[in-house]
């Protein structure tokens, strides 16, 4: 299965998207708000288009098309609880017009294929599988090159017969799957200019949490070029979540204030921390109710378990860390799928890479860092960011 639409030849001849979506056919009671949600975001998706209405029968949609597959199919593709999507035809029920498809939608083909009928209107004449057999009787009179494989077949024509009529079609493309966003809440992302934490963005927003992300910056220690880069990856998650709010925290004050007060050994962890309840008063402010983090256990002297336990201590909400038992490899192929790789690869200035210690500790102790944060202002300097945070609107 090809990842991304394209080359389809046939493509001006579809008259209908059909979407499976998977796992929120299964939440009983809910499935009704949940298959609402997965119609808006996929509204959403495809604003600026002529509008449509979206069907929904016997769990799955339709999205009509109007000889534009190239414009909405790619933008279906990032609309998270859909599983897959395969542009159809739409025919009656005359056996010579299906098998005139049949031959459409193979034309071209060279290789192995296998012919996949549903007839789930039983009023029609021939069964399943003796449509089955007459479709690729059919196919391989025309088309005598090809041959049948029914295991591993290069090309599948399916049809399915019903009342309404008979849907064919030969190409699948994938989703992101997941379940709908927004449909598990608000979560605050801590995101910084590196691979690690868009990926993990990613990652929830699939599992159904809308996410604003926040970013720390620390100007003029960093660049305007870091923040713009944070920008252009919030535009990548955006075409994901149809809009975002990126939250920038000024964070310059705090990380003066934890050089000159904290021992140098434990200033990243201290930083962390701070973040972990700038986020958490944020979240609070948004009705966010998670933290999420790029974190993954081991990679770095701030992410050892010991690291991690302190780190989550500062925080009164849960931390998701998605990545957290993913190799450094997996998250870049991750990062390389989504679109955010290139971006997070460019060089830049973080804040985390101000004041960094040459030996920071690796088995920080609680009490060991509540006592080195003692001088701090805690509270003051928690709210003096949070008040400084300005907020940027990035459309999807
Ligand atoms: P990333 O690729 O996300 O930068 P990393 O492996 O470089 O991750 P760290 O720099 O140790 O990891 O940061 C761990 C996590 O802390 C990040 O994944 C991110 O969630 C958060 N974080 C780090 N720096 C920032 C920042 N400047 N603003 C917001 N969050 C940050
Ligand atoms: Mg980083």
């Amino acid at each position: 299965m090809d990842l991304i639409y394209a080359n389809d030849p046939l493509e001006g001849l579809y008259d209908q998207v059909l979407v499976r979506y998977g796992e929120i056919g299964l939440k009983g009671k809910n499935r009704h708000v949940f298959e609402d949600r997965l119609v808006r975001n996929m509204q959403k998706a495809l604003a600026g288009l002529p509008p449509r209405k979206i069907n929904r029968t016997f769990g799955r949609m339709f999205v009509p098309l109007d000889g534009d597959a190239r414009e909405v199919l790619p933008r279906l593709q990032r609309v998270f609880g859909i599983v897959s999507l395969s542009p159809v035809v739409t025919v009656g029920r005359d056996l010579d017009e299906i098998k005139e498809w049949a031959l459409k939608l193979a034309h071209g083909h060279g290789g192995s294929f296998r012919v996949d009928v549903r007839r789930a209107d039983k009023s029609f004449p021939q069964s399943s599988i003796e449509m089955d057999r007459l479709l690729g009787a059919h196919l391989l009179k025309e088309y005598p090159h090809l041959h049948v494989d029914l295991e591993h077949p290069e090309l599948t024509v399916s049809v399915e017969i019903r009342p309404e009529g008979t849907y064919m079609y030969s190409r699948t493309w994938p989703g992101p799957g997941g379940l709908p966003l927004g449909s598990s809440g608000r979560g605050i992302l801590l995101l910084s200019g590196g691979i690690d934490s868009p990926v993990a963005g990613w990652m929830m927003m699939k599992r159904g949490l809308e996410l604003m992300p926040l970013h720390f910056h620390s100007p003029p220690f960093t660049s305007e070029r870091s923040k713009e880069k944070v920008l252009d990856l919030c535009r990548v998650l955006a075409s994901y979540a149809g809009s975002i709010s990126l939250h920038l925290c000024h964070f310059t004050e705090v990380q003066k204030a934890i050089h000159r007060e904290c021992p140098a050994d434990l200033g990243v962890i201290i930083m962390r921390r701070m973040m972990m309840r700038i986020a958490a008063q944020t979240a609070f402010a948004k009705g966010a109710l998670a933290l999420v983090t790029g974190e993954s256990l081991g990679q770095v002297a701030s992410q050892t378990i010991e690291s991690i336990s302190v780190i989550s201590q500062a925080s009164p909400l849960p931390i998701l860390r998605p990545l957290v038992g993913m190799d450094k490899d997996k998250i870049v192929d991750q990062a390389r799928l989504i679109g955010t790789y290139e971006t997070s690869i460019l060089p830049f200035d973080d804040c985390c890479t101000l004041f960094v210690p040459r030996h920071p500790q690796t088995r920080p102790q609680l009490s060991q860092v509540e006592k080195a944060e003692e001088p701090l202002a805690i509270a003051e300097l928690v709210q003096e960011a949070v008040d400084k945070t300005e907020v940027i609107e990035i459309g999807g």
